[in-house]
């Protein structure tokens, strides 16, 4: 089972030298919501990123997942130790590997036995329609199909939280818009939290429950949204 985790970030800092590029984040992400982190390019979504997932230390700051404290000025706990799926917009599928055995990876990190494995890597392949192309090689994919087998790996394991870092930018508009619904309706399925970094408004507002606005390194706005109503605060 997906656990229902939620996430909050308080004081949170970074900086690549002298140039801040978080300034003191205060947030809290609700266990189950989708929340997207919109802003122009260079606001430093990915790095805020980067920090949930475990892959950069805060400079200031602490980030918690429920009652567990993952990140603090100095110290962050290894991605592998965060019970974290993430999808990245160049996919970063593994190319000597086949579909099934690049979804297959964080159930072996794991040690899941081979058959349960198998078992659960169909499984995550069928929801995201791809079951027939276990056994092919990414480099024989479409865009659109590699970055369904990135969903699949990032779901396989049921972590309790999901990052995006702009998964659909590297796909045409049609594409884009097609697997924006289905991730939408996968997500809320799944009931997963998911952070969903984009700099595209619509796609945010499609996906989110909530769209966090940064800017300069702050955060600007917070603003709920409804699937069904649009715009409801
Ligand atoms: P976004 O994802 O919103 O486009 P980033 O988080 O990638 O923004 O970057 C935020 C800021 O940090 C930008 O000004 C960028 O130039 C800078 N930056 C990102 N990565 C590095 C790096 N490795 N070294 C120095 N500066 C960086
Ligand atoms: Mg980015």
């Amino acid at each position: 089972m997906f656990a229902f985790t939620d996430i909050r970030l308080q004081g949170v800092s970074y900086a690549f030298g002298t140039h801040t590029v978080l300034n003191h984040i205060d947030l809290h992400i609700q266990p189950g919501s989708i929340v997207a982190l919109l802003g122009p390019s260079g606001c430093g979504k990915s790095t805020l990123l980067r920090l949930l997932a475990g892959l950069s230390e805060p400079a200031e700051g602490e980030i918690w997942f429920g009652d567990r404290l993952v990140a603090k000025a100095g110290w962050s706990l290894p991605p592998e130790a965060r019970d974290i799926g993430m999808v990245f917009q160049d996919y970063a599928l593994w190319p000597h590997m086949s579909v099934a055995q690049n979804v297959a990876f964080p159930l072996k990190m794991r040690n899941v036995p081979r058959g349960e494995c198998e078992q659960r890597v169909m499984q995550a392949l069928s929801m995201v329609g791809l079951a027939e192309l276990a056994q092919r090689k990414p480099a024989g994919l479409s865009g659109g199909q590699q970055q369904r087998v990135a969903l699949a790996r990032a779901i396989v394991a049921e972590p309790g939280v999901l990052l995006f870092d702009e998964p659909l930018s590297n796909l045409d508009s049609a594409l884009r818009e097609s697997l924006c619904h289905e991730m939408s309706r996968l997500l809320r399925q799944l009931g997963t939290t998911a952070v969903y970094v984009t700099h595209d408004r619509r796609e945010a507002e499609w996906l989110a429950d909530r769209i966090v606005h940064l800017a300069s390194g702050k955060v600007e706005s917070v603003r709920n949204i409804t699937s069904s109503s649009g715009e409801i605060a």
